[in-house]
Order: structure tokens, then C-alpha cells, then sequence
């Protein structure tokens, strides 16, 4: 870098943002102080773009009446940090700059301060760059400049205030909770903390912070939140973060139906904060509802369900006996050729189902059961409709929610292939959504057991206790997840506070006694001290921030995140740690 004379700040105070200035403030003198966005020169005149994190102001050098100023300007370049003083001029009407908030004005300045140079940036720092995501990833502190960034960034702040606001008015208590704990119960491996001072033991990060919310029910604190950091070592999928961020709450002696009432008016005022217009209701919709007319349990409401018809044809003819036979309707799809029409039928068939796609000769072979398909469904002029079912003649008992779930998964390839024709999926449009009555527990065919559908400490239906152990497949749950617009915020259920009640649970899910006692035992035996009855909920702060700046990865949202490989490419963690540090720890590293 060329020598650059470098000024102190001093004294020197800032009197305005860049982004707040106005046509009032014509007149005024300001000190502004930010990054040099862009500089035009024009010889004589030489404008800079003058950027902080509220917006752009011009700044004017104008040789005949400041040499000294207009000399130093010269010597800047993109991204270094300058105070300039002057007054904020009007600007004539054919210079207006209607895409800046302050672009009516202009500083006229007097006097330059330069307060640190930079390197040339690794790429440019506007709204519309493509920039390979490496490239982001490794010059995070740069990219967080641009625009958008910045835009997500303080809406992130902005969602998290308005939590804690409407959390706070509710009589939630912000309570912390360990990092450093023990494994928790969500399922996923955890990532272990070596303890020096007791070698060969560890502790576990939080995958959630699950029990000590419920032990702070058990504490007598009734309400419970956090904003807080989660761990989960988990083979990451497209756009998952191996720490993430949740909003946690957790209350006494509530219904199912008062933790809705204390999450609407969160997202009510989340949205408000973040400019996103929604419904005021919340609509809501069983597990089972929710796999019969989406095939999804998180619809996304923006795309309208699909029905079941196999009641309409009689058995045999179309589809699989005894299984799901649906209508999948798209609204404003238009005309497809034939191209088009084979692509979804692969589609389906790679799925297992069997596509009718020919509707015109559906109607010559079953004029009357179309018809009520018709009545059922009421299609428009220029909607998509075709039917699908199960391909194969199942080996067993396939059960009905494989196919549904395949056609879901149709509804949504269709969809989302031609939203530039029906524009449904607009990111602007925010549909929250419910799903209650979800399953307690779900066969794992690997290990030919019961497992959890939400975590061991979630409550069975009250009509659905004495089948615990006869028939866990049919035990509802008292859990609930918010969905917005196909994908899941989060979940949370009213959970067990009896021993008693925990001990069948914990007996339909295979655990031995000892078992639990290990992994949980001083939750166990808290239950045993006047645990109130309780339940709660945990929200994904990053995919809730993600969906309200339409944006399509939480990486967007997150300051600092890490790859799917789980690194971190600014500081290059993981990373390996002297000798010295294993030693300490008692850890011998096999050889590699
Ligand atoms: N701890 C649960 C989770 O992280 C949420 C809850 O049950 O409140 O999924």
C-alpha cells in the first residue's frame, strides 16, 4: 500500500449518520464519519460515496473552494476510513439520487480526516455481486459491510428485541442456562468438552437446554425464556449450523392451547419488527390432517392441499388397493407439453408413485368418479391437476403415510418448478401454521424399537395413557410445531412432571431403569419434588430471521458461520492444538 498520511480521531465527534440526512437539514454542519463506498472523479470535483451502517451520503470535494481538502482526497481508495466535515447542501432536482435515503442532500466539505486505509477489498462491496460463498465465508468482516448483510443483521437484532419485548410483557424471566453441561435428550451427538482438572471426563455442550428449563418449572419460575446458542454434532445437511440459536421458553401449569397464546402475539410482534405483514390467526392442523391433505407434517400453506380420492374410484382401478390414491392440484400452472408432463411422471416414479397425468382420458374412463374429483378438488381453468398413486403392489403393509409423503414431495417439485407462472411461492408472503396431535413415538426399523418423535419427556394424550405400552404406535403426543411456509420453526409439547408417568415412557422407549437414572437421573428425581405440571416450546431464531429477509440459508443470517463441513474459514477452527494442551487434558491422539 502507497504511504498514506493517517489522522487521529482526537476529539473529533461524530454529529450525524450518514443515512439520516435529510432536506431539513440543509444548512447544517455535520461531521460524518464511515467507509469510502465509491469515489467519481471529476477532475476539478470529486464526489465520494461516504458509507455507514444507516446508508450513503455524497460527500463533495470541490477544488476552487477547499484545495486542501480536495488534495487528500485524492489519496483514498475504496474501504478507508475517513471523518469529513461540512455543511449539507440541497441538491439541484436533476441530481436528486432516489435510491439513497440521504439523496436530496449533499456535504459540501471543509475539512478530511483520514482515519485508516484499507487493502482492496477481496470484491465489491455491492448489493448484486456474485461472490463465490468461500470467498464470503473467508473475509466475513467485509462481506458483512454490504448491504444486505447489514439488512439481515439488524433485522436478526431487531426479531431478538421484539422477543424479548413480548416474551418480557408476559411475565417471561430471561434465565441462562450451562454451556457446559451434560448430554441432553434431543438425539444427536454432542460435542464434548475435555475437562482439564478431571481428566478423561467431559462435558457435553447443550443441544438444547431442555432439562434445566424444566428444572427451573420445578424451581418454582413459572416462565421461562432465553435466547440461546444450541450445539449439535450431526452430519450436517444442506442448511443446518452446528451451533444455532433458539428462542426457549418454558411455562407452569399451562394447556396446550396457552402456549399458542403466548407464541402468537411473539410472532405477531417479530413480524411487525421485521415489516412482514401476517394474519392474525394462526390456523391449526393435526399431524394426521396435515399428512392427508399435504403429505408434508409442514405444509406449506401457500400451495393449496391436495385430496385424497381413492374413495371416489372403485377399488383396484387406479393406484394401489387400500392405499392413498390423490389429486394434486396446482393453481395457474397453465398448458404443459408433453416434456414437461413426462418430467413430473419420472419425478413421481422416482418417489415409488404412479402418475396420471392424462386427465382428458382419466375423464373418458371414469367420467362419474372424475367428476366428484372435480367437485372435490374445484379446479380452475388454468390449474394443474393429476392424480398419483402407489407404483408397486406392496410386500406387507406399506403404511399409507410412505405414499402421502411421496406425494407431497410431488406437490411441492410442481410448485416450486413452476412458481415463475403461478408465483404462489412469493417470499413475501409469510403463512404460519400449527401442526398439533403428532405421534408419540416413531418405529425405528434399523434398531426394531420405539423412539421419541419429539424428546422422552414429552406428555401422552390423557386418553392415550393406557396404551402406552399395548399400542405406542397410536399414542398421540401432546407436542405441537410452528411451520412457516413449509419449513419448521419449531416444536415443543407439555411435558411429563409425574415420576410415574415418566417411568412408562421411559419403559415403551426400551429404556432400562439404570439406563435412565444415568442419563437423567437428577432430572428424574427433581420430578420428585413437587414438579408442577409444565410444558414449552423452542423456536429457530436463524431459520425465523432467514424467512422474513427472504433469504434461502441461515448463513445469510448468521454473522459468523461455519461450512457444511462445520469450519469456521476465517479462523480456520478446527484447528489442531499443541502437544502441550493434549497433555494437559490426557488426551493421546491415535495416529492419523
Ligand atoms: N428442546 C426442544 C428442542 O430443541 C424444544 C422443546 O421441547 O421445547 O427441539
Amino acid at each position: 500500500m502507497a504511504e498514506v498520511r493517517l489522522d487521529f480521531l482526537g476529539d473529533l465527534r461524530r454529529t450525524h449518520y450518514c443515512g439520516e440526512l435529510r432536506a431539513s437539514d440543509a444548512g447544517t454542519r455535520v461531521v460524518l464519519m464511515g467507509w469510502v463506498h465509491r469515489r467519481r472523479d471529476l477532475g476539478g470535483v470529486i464526489f465520494i460515496h461516504l458509507r455507514d451502517r444507516t446508508g450513503i451520503t455524497q460527500l463533495v470535494f470541490d477544488e476552487s473552494k477547499n484545495p486542501e481538502a480536495h488534495k487528500r482526497v485524492q489519496e483514498l481508495s475504496s474501504e478507508f476510513v475517513i471523518a469529513a466535515e461540512g455543511v449539507v447542501n440541497l441538491r439541484s432536482p436533476d441530481t436528486v439520487n432516489p435510491n439513497i435515503s440521504s439523496g436530496e442532500v449533499e456535504v459540501a466539505v471543509s475539512k478530511l480526516w483520514i482515519l485508516n486505509e484499507s487493502r482492496t477489498p477481496p470484491f465489491p462491496l455491492e448489493e448484486n455481486v456474485d461472490v463465490k460463498e468461500e470467498v464470503r465465508l473467508k473475509y466475513r468482516y467485509v462481506d458483512l459491510r454490504r448491504p444486505h448483510m447489514q439488512r439481515n443483521i439488524i433485522m436478526r437484532s431487531k426479531v431478538a428485541f421484539a422477543v424479548r419485548q413480548a416474551l418480557s410483557e408476559q411475565g417471561f424471566l430471561e434465565i441462562e442456562t450451562p454451556y457446559m453441561t451434560r448430554s441432553t435428550p434431543e438425539g444427536a451427538r454432542d460435542y464434548l468438552v475435555p475437562s482439564r482438572v478431571q481428566p478423561g471426563s467431559f462435558y457435553a455442550l447443550p443441544q438444547s437446554p431442555q432439562i434445566f428449563k424444566q428444572l427451573l418449572m420445578v424451581s418454582g419460575y413459572e416462565r421461562y425464556f432465553q435466547i440461546v446458542r444450541c450445539f449439535r454434532d450431526e452430519d450436517l445437511r444442506a442448511d443446518r449450523q452446528p451451533e444455532f440459536t433458539q428462542i426457549d421458553l418454558e411455562m407452569s401449569f399451562p394447556q396446550e392451547e396457552q402456549i399458542f397464546e403466548v407464541i402468537e402475539p411473539l410472532i405477531w410482534r417479530v413480524c411487525e419488527a421485521a415489516g412482514a405483514a401476517v394474519e392474525e390467526e394462526i390456523p391449526r392442523i393435526t399431524y394426521a390432517e396435515a399428512m392427508r391433505s399435504y403429505g408434508s407434517d409442514k405444509p406449506d400453506l401457500r400451495i393449496p392441499p391436495f385430496y385424497c380420492v381413492e374413495d371416489l374410484f372403485a377399488p383396484g382401478t387406479l393406484g394401489t388397493e387400500g392405499l392413498p390414491l390423490v389429486a394434486i392440484h396446482i393453481p395457474g400452472v397453465g398448458q404443459l407439453s408433453r416434456k414437461e408432463r413426462d418430467e413430473i411422471k419420472s419425478v413421481g416414479q422416482e418417489r415409488g408413485l404412479r402418475v396420471f397425468d392424462d386427465v382428458k382420458r382419466l375423464d373418458r374412463d371414469y367420467p362419474d368418479a372424475m367428476a366428484a374429483v372435480r367437485d372435490r378438488v374445484k379446479p380452475g381453468p388454468e390449474d394443474l391437476l393429476i392424480l398419483a398413486g402407489w407404483a408397486g403392489v406392496p410386500k406387507g403393509a406399506l403404511p399409507e403415510n410412505t405414499v402421502l409423503q411421496a406425494c407431497g414431495q410431488l406437490r411441492l417439485h410442481i410448485a416450486q418448478k413452476y412458481n415463475d407462472r403461478h408465483k404462489l411461492l412469493d417470499l413475501k408472503t409469510f403463512k404460519f401454521l400449527w401442526v398439533i396431535d403428532f405421534p408419540m413415538f416413531e418405529w425405528d426399523e434399523d434398531e426394531r424399537k420405539w423412539n421419541a418423535a419429539h424428546h422422552p419427556f414429552t406428555s401422552v394424550h390423557d386418553a392415550d395413557l393406557d396404551r402406552l405400552t399395548s399400542d405406542p404406535g397410536h399414542c398421540r403426543a401432546k407436542s405441537y410445531d410452528l411451520v412457516l411456509n413449509g419449513i419448521e420453526l419449531g416444536s415443543g409439547s407439555i411435558r411429563i412432571h409425574r415420576r410415574d408417568v415418566q417411568a412408562k415412557v421411559f419403559a415403551a422407549l426400551g429404556f432400562t431403569e439404570e439406563e435412565a437414572k444415568r442419563r437423567f437421573g437428577f432430572l428424574l428425581e427433581a420430578l420428585e419434588y413437587g414438579a408442577p405440571p409444565h410444558g414449552g416450546i423452542a423456536l429457530g431464531l436463524d431459520r425465523l430471521v432467514m424467512i422474513l429477509a427472504g433469504e434461502s440459508s441461515i448463513r445469510e443470517v448468521i454473522p459468523f458461520p461455519k461450512t457444511a463441513k462445520a469450519t469456521d474459514l476465517m479462523c480456520d477452527a478446527p484447528s489442531a492444538v499443541p502437544e502441550r494442551q493434549l497433555r494437559e487434558l490426557g488426551i493421546r491422539l491415535n495416529e492419523q
